[in-house]
């Protein structure tokens, strides 16, 4: 086993050096110093003995080794074909950690954590952010908290309210599904190598239900993403986008009470329920009209 914190940057050296490891850009490895930093997420992440934490690209172990400290139960989801002898070393003092090498995007999540409540802790690779963070959102998983390393833009939209130029499709998942606060903001000198830019922690803790009602999610989201699909377009142009004919964008748009001339991202959750619901009922007649017309 090495030296107790591979977060500091003499022992992270020492790793990569007696592995032979260089950083892989590709895969986004940049490997946190800071042990502050991992104290903050794992902190943030309301870790109690024996809690099951899903971390997603343990790297050299930094992050885990605070987690595995914490009485976690941690399984940490790595793509880099080299790393899990590196972690068998790094981590060998702890037995509440499982290293499953795998791309997390083609993962299934729910299946590795036993379909039980969990916890997700991660210094994401920012290549893949994005879609990391929709597939925990979307997936409906048995997340109770996704607290991350993120860049410190990706942070911001994704607590950006509407009428501000970077609220946009993620914003109103990650709000939708959870509530987020940034924890703290990370210098490019809290990790070998310096990312270009600067990083943030975002900690989401799942909504029990979401803050607004709908009767359809999926329509909810089609709405959203057709909404800033293209935005510099006005609704009445971008909602064609969800499929529908103009006249059916026009009378959903009246139903819910919402100017055409308005752009997505000017909209608030609580609109966006409005129209999507005006969407379903639309498409609802629609269909009574049809069987009707039978
Ligand atoms: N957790 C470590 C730390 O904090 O120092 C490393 C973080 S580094 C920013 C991101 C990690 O994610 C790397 O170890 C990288 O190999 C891994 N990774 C990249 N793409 C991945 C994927 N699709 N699935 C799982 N892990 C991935």
């Amino acid at each position: 086993m090495i030296a107790p914190d591979i977060a500091s940057p003499d022992v992270t050296r020492h790793i990569l050096k007696s592995f032979g490891l260089r950083a892989s850009k590709r895969l986004g490895q940049n490997f946190l110093i800071d042990a502050s930093v991992v104290k903050d997420i794992v902190a943030a992440a309301e870790i109690a003995e024996g809690d099951a934490v899903l971390e997603i690209g343990p790297g050299i172990g930094t992050l885990t080794q605070g987690l595995a400290e914490s009485g976690a139960k941690v399984t940490a989801v790595e793509l880099d074909k080299k790393l899990p002898a590196v972690l068998a070393e790094t981590l060998g003092a702890y037995d509440n950690v499982r290293v499953v090498r795998g791309d997390i995007l083609k993962t299934d999540i729910r299946a590795l954590m036993e379909n039980a409540p969990f916890k997700v802790a991660a210094n994401l690779p920012y290549y893949i952010t994005t879609p990391i963070l929709l597939a925990l959102l979307e997936q409906r998983l048995p997340i109770t908290h996704i607290v991350t390393m993120v860049q410190k833009e990706v942070a911001e939209r994704m607590i950006a309210e509407p009428g501000s130029k970077i609220y946009g499709a993620l914003s109103v998942a990650v709000q939708y599904h959870t509530e987020p606060r940034i924890v703290r903001e990370v210098a490019p000198r809290s990790f070998i190598p310096a990312p270009e830019v600067a990083s943030a922690v975002i900690a989401c803790r799942k909504r029990s239900a979401p803050p607004v009602e709908t009767s359809d999610e999926r329509m909810f989201f089609r709405v959203v993403r057709a909404s800033f699909g293209q935005r510099r377009k006005t609704l009445a142009n971008a909602l064609l986008g969800v499929g529908v004919s103009k006249e059916a964008v026009r009378c959903a748009l009246e139903a819910a009470g919402i100017d055409a001339k308005r752009r997505g991202e000017t909209l608030s959750l609580a609109e966006f329920a409005r129209l999507s619901d005006a969407f379903s009922a639309g498409k609802a007649e629609d269909d009574r009209r049809e069987t009707h017309d039978l």
